[in-house]
């Protein structure tokens, strides 16, 4: 991923108000980018936002097992100074990924050696609370929280968005203007419903399907601590182990436990179940650590998993002054952990888009940025799009389009590389800067991958 952003530079500002509909992980970072550019950045979410790191009705995900990529963590840094030192404090440690992390791969155990690749593994709630108490610091941003957003308002001509429909928690229903509106309100936005209502064509969708489900539990700590890792990962594998876990440490000590089951063979909710999943793993590290360690939560099941992409960008016909972003646009199937850091990587996308529209003009035009941004943001979801669903293709059991041959070809190249991985620390590392969106896919054919891939293929 080559996208950066100097978002230190003091960037012209737009004397206008902008509205964020959704204050979860993209809504968020995507009114921290548009704090730099607009003299109001308002945030509508729907839920009463807690004041403590908890979950909340709008992001039911978030009991479940969040990664943070390496690219995600960076961005993070880069658009909150010190996030680092701040979950530290927290007792969040450090995690490298190629040190910390046990993953069982179809060679064998991954290699484990110290890289550059680290971030810090806290849950997805403090995440989202360190984030919201950041923004709470701009003075130009506010919150409008308990509000849901009904729908967009445009211009008598229907060109323009300009402003939206809200309903408060009283069900009183209001109107407010803004001249930019950013739809962040996850996979169930109602913007294809809102285009269609003022006249437009909604977006084609593509949906690949694994059918997978998550079961997850957390607890203080496992049974037989000390573990020397930090993660341990034992992956599903097609065609036919469809079954896997994952331990997960995160701030205070704590463990996530999530067990992972591949086309319909979800893992059950009910505690004997559970433990008969985790004992039916490949390996027993799993079942091995919670036997007989004590849980702090209930069992949380997840099945709505499904890669779904929205083609904003092949519109026509697109409302001037709107863009949308997030799970808004495109959801991956969580196994990858990829929803976050394809946020963060939009958001300094918008901040560009922003930046190019704005330079040298007192009183910039920003009709086309819309377009603009979404055909840009299509670019970003190409790769993590590719990699989750050529993976979720694999299985015989996966709804969608049957993998063309650039897609086989590629499922079978990189079966070769992973089996190197296992072997070799440069390609193991290679693989994890792929996976954590730092790298290219196309670094799998450098000639060092390529030239061990085919001794592998001929050995
Ligand atoms: C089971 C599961 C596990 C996951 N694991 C990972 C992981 O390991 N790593 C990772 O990076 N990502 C993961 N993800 C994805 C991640 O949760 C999302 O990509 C991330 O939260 C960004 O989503 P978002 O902000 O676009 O939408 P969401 O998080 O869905 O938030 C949408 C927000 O909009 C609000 N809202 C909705 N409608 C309205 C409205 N009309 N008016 C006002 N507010 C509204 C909601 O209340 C909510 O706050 C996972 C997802 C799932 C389902």
């Amino acid at each position: 991923m080559e996208i950066t952003a100097n978002v230190q530079e003091t960037p012209v500002k737009t004397p206008q108000k902008v509205i964020v509909i959704g204050g979860s992980i993209a809504g968020l970072l995507t009114a921290r980018v548009l704090a730099d550019h607009f003299d109001q950045v308002t945030i509508i979410e729907r839920d009463r936002v807690p004041e403590q790191p908890e979950s909340r009705a709008g992001v039911p995900q978030s009991h479940q097992l969040h990664v943070l990529l390496t690219q995600g963590y960076r961005i993070l840094n880069q658009l909150f100074p010190g996030l680092e030192e701040e979950l530290a404090g927290l007792d969040v440690s450090t995690l490298n990924w190629t040190a910390d992390f046990q993953w069982l791969l179809p060679g064998g155990w991954s290699p484990r050696f110290p890289s550059h690749l680290k971030t810090q593994a806290c849950s997805r709630n403090l995440l989202e609370f360190l984030i919201r108490k950041r923004l709470a610091a701009y003075r130009n941003l506010d919150f409008k929280e308990a509000t849901t957003v009904t729908g967009l308002l445009l211009n008598p001509n229907r060109t323009t968005v300009e402003g939206v429909k809200l309903r408060n928690s009283n069900g009183t229903d209001t109107q407010l203007s803004a001249q930019f509106v950013v739809d962040a309100s996850g996979r169930n936005s109602q913007t294809p419903q809102w285009l269609k209502n003022v006249g437009y064509e909604a977006p084609q969708e593509t949906i690949v399907n694994a059918f997978l489900g998550y079961a997850s539990r957390w607890y203080q700590s496992l049974g037989n601590e000390p573990l020397d890792y930090h993660v341990l990962y034992l992956m599903p594998q097609a065609p036919h182990q469809s079954r896997g876990g994952v331990l997960y440490r995160v701030e205070g000590d704590r463990w996530i436990v999530c067990l992972i089951g591949v086309g319909r063979d979800y893992p059950p909710t009910d505690e004997a179940g559970f433990l008969d999943f985790a004992q039916s793993l490949s390996d027993p590290s799993v079942y091995e650590a919670i036997k007989n360690a004590q849980p702090i939560s209930p069992i949380y099941g997840y099945r709505r998993t499904e890669n779904r992409l929205r083609h904003y960008e092949r519109l026509s016909h697109f409302p001037n002054n709107f863009v949308v972003v997030g799970d808004a646009v495109c959801t991956f199937n969580p196994v990858y952990g990829q929803g976050m850091t394809v946020a963060s990587l939009a958001a300094l996308v918008l901040d560009q888009c922003f930046k190019q529209y704005t330079q040298h003009r007192s009183n910039p035009d920003l009709k086309d940025l819309g377009k603009h941004f979404q055909k840009k943001l299509a670019l970003v979801n190409q790769t993590p799009w590719l990699m989750a669903t050529a993976d979720d293709l694999r299985w015989s059991t996966t709804a969608g389009d049957k993998p063309n041959i650039i897609t086989r070809f590629l499922q079978q190249y990189i079966d070769k590389v992973i089996l190197v991985a296992s072997e070799r620390a440069e390609v193991y590392q290679s693989f994890i800067e792929v996976i954590h969106l730092i790298k290219p896919t196309t670094i799998f054919f450098k000639p060092s991958i390529l030239w061990q891939v085919i001794r592998q293929a001929f050995s």
